[in-house]
C-alpha cells in the first residue's frame, strides 16, 4: 500500500478498511510513515469525518498496537472515568483516589495537554519524581495494591494513541469525533476496565462547543464501550468557564489537594461527586448514583481520599513532601494582575482563550518537544456570578516568561466580560448519557 493513496481516498470522502488504517497507524508507529503523512492524514478526518464503523476499526487499530491489560487477577469492578477535554478540568486527581477510597479500582491511562486543554499527565508530572510512565507491571500490581494507578499511554500500552495524540496536539486536528473517540476508547479499551464514565464537556472551552455536536459525541463513545462489552455512561456537563479556579499544572495540583483536604470548590466538586457517585454505582458498590455522591463525600470527609492520592504520589515516585507542603513548590517569576475595568457582574470568562493564554505563558505546548513550565498558568479570583468592584481582580497570571506576559495581558482582559445585569449561572450538569438516550440531570 502507498501512504499518499489512502490520504488522497480520505481526503476525498472515502471509506478505508481495517487493513489500510492498520497499515497507516503500523507504519507510522514503526517510523515507516512519517509524520508529516500522518498530519495530512489526520487533517484529512478531520474534514471528511468516519462513519461509525470506520471509527470503530481505528479505535481497535490503535488499542491493538499495544497490550489489552488483563485485571482479571484485581478483585471487584474496574472503573474509569474520562474526561473529553476541558479548561481547569483537574477532576481525575481528586476522583481517582476518592473513588479507590470507596472500594472500587481505577486503573487509569490519562493524556497531556491536547490543543487549549489541559492534561491529567501533565498536571501529574508537575509534582516532582512522578512517574507516569510506569512497566505494564508495574501499572497492574499499583491497582491491584492499592486501587489506583494514574499512567498514560506509553510503549506497552496505547502507543498509537501516545504518538498520534502528540502530533494532534500541534496540528489542529483535535476537534473531530472520530478520532476523540478513537483515541479516548483505544486507551479506555486497553487498561482492563470493567466500565467506564465519561464526562462529556460542552461550551466554549470544550473541544464540541455546542450541545447538540458534544451529545453526538458522548453518544459514540458509549455505543463504541457498550460494543466492547463495558457499561459505559456519561455526564454532560459545563465548559463555557473554566472548572474550579486554578489553570495551569502544578497550580491545577494544589487545588486538588486542598478540595481532597475537604476545601469546597462549588463547581469542581459538584462535577467530581456526580462522576463519583455514577462509577460507584457501575462498580457495584452504590445502589444510585446519590448513593454513590454521598459515600464519595464521606471519602473527602474522613481524610481518606487524600491519605489515598498521598499513597499513589508516593509509590509513583512523587516528593511527597509537596504535597504536605504545597508552599515550598519554586514560585513563577513574573506576576500580573488582571483587574475589572468597571462595577458589576461577571457574566462571562472565556475558556477558550483562557486555555491559549496559558499555553503562551508555558503551561502548554506549540510543538511536540516543548518543555511546559509546570509552575505556569492563570488563577482565577472571580467566576461568572461573582460581583466585582472597579479595579478589583479578576485574575493572575503567572510565568517565566516576562515578554509574553505583557503582551497577553490585554487579550486576558477581553477574556472577561462585567455587565451591570447579574447573568444567570451556567447549568453545570446538564444531562445523563447512556446507551438508551440524553436523560435530564435533575438533581
Ligand atoms: N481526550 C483524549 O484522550 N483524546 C482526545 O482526542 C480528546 C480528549
Amino acid at each position: 500500500m502507498n501512504p499518499t493513496e489512502l490520504i488522497l481516498k480520505k481526503r476525498s470522502g472515502g471509506k478505508l478498511s481495517r487493513g489500510e488504517l492498520q497499515f497507516f497507524v503500523n507504519g507510522y508507529l514503526d517510523g515507516g510513515i512519517p509524520g508529516y503523512q500522518m498530519s495530512a492524514f489526520l487533517m484529512a478526518v478531520y474534514f471528511q469525518k468516519m462513519d461509525f464503523d470506520e471509527t470503530t476499526a481505528l479505535m481497535e487499530v490503535m488499542m491493538n498496537s499495544g497490550a489489552v491489560v488483563d485485571l482479571s487477577s484485581v478483585p471487584g469492578i474496574k472503573v474509569d472515568k474520562h474526561s473529553t477535554g476541558g479548561v481547569g478540568d483537574k477532576v481525575s486527581l481528586i476522583l481517582a483516589p476518592m473513588v479507590a477510597a470507596c472500594g472500587v479500582p481505577v486503573p487509569m491511562i490519562s493524556g497531556r495537554g491536547l490543543g487549549h486543554t489541559g492534561g491529567t499527565l501533565d498536571k501529574l508530572e508537575s509534582i516532582p519524581g512522578f512517574r507516569t510512565d510506569l512497566s505494564l507491571a508495574q501499572f497492574k500490581d499499583l491497582v491491584a495494591r492499592i486501587g489506583v494507578a494514574m499512567i498514560g499511554q506509553t510503549r506497552e500500552i496505547a502507543p498509537a494513541d501516545k504518538k498520534m495524540y502528540a502530533l494532534r496536539d500541534v496540528t489542529g486536528t483535535v476537534e473531530c469525533i472520530p478520532l476523540i473517540a478513537s483515541s479516548i476508547m483505544s486507551k479506555k479499551l486497553a487498561e482492563g476496565i470493567d466500565a467506564l464514565v465519561l464526562d462529556i464537556k460542552t461550551g466554549r472551552g470544550a473541544f464540541m462547543q455546542s450541545e447538540n455536536e458534544a451529545i453526538e459525541l458522548g453518544k459514540t463513545l458509549i455505543a463504541v464501550g457498550e460494543n466492547f462489552g463495558k457499561k459505559t455512561l456519561g455526564l454532560l456537563t459545563d465548559m463555557s468557564q473554566p472548572l474550579g479556579f486554578a489553570i495551569g499544572n502544578w497550580l491545577e495540583v494544589v487545588e486538588c489537594i486542598e478540595c481532597l483536604q475537604g476545601h469546597d470548590v462549588p463547581d469542581l466538586m459538584e462535577v467530581t461527586y456526580a462522576l463519583g457517585g455514577a462509577m460507584l454505582l457501575l462498580g457495584g458498590k452504590a445502589k444510585s448514583i446519590e448513593d454513590g455522591i454521598k459515600q464519595c463525600r464521606e471519602a473527602i470527609l474522613t481524610g481518606k481520599a487524600l491519605k489515598r492520592f498521598a499513597e499513589m504520589v508516593a509509590r509513583q515516585g512523587g516528593d511527597i513532601s509537596f504535597i504536605e507542603n504545597p508552599s515550598s513548590y519554586p514560585r513563577s517569576t513574573h506576576a500580573a494582575e488582571i483587574k475589572s475595568p468597571t462595577t458589576g457582574y461577571v457574566a462571562n470568562i472565556d475558556s477558550l482563550e483562557i486555555g491559549f493564554i496559558n499555553i503562551m505563558l508555558g503551561a502548554g505546548r506549540t510543538q511536540v518537544d516543548d518543555i511546559i513550565d509546570p509552575k505556569a498558568g492563570t488563577v482565577l479570583k472571580k467566576k461568572v456570578g461573582d460581583y466585582v468592584d472597579e479595579g478589583e481582580i479578576l485574575a493572575i497570571l503567572q510565568t517565566e516568561k516576562k515578554e509574553t506576559l505583557e503582551s497577553v495581558k490585554p487579550r486576558m482582559e477581553r477574556a472577561f466580560v462585567v455587565t451591570s445585569k447579574r447573568p444567570s449561572s451556567p447549568i453545570l450538569i446538564r444531562a445523563l448519557i447512556d446507551k438508551h438516550g440524553v436523560h435530564p440531570w435533575l438533581r
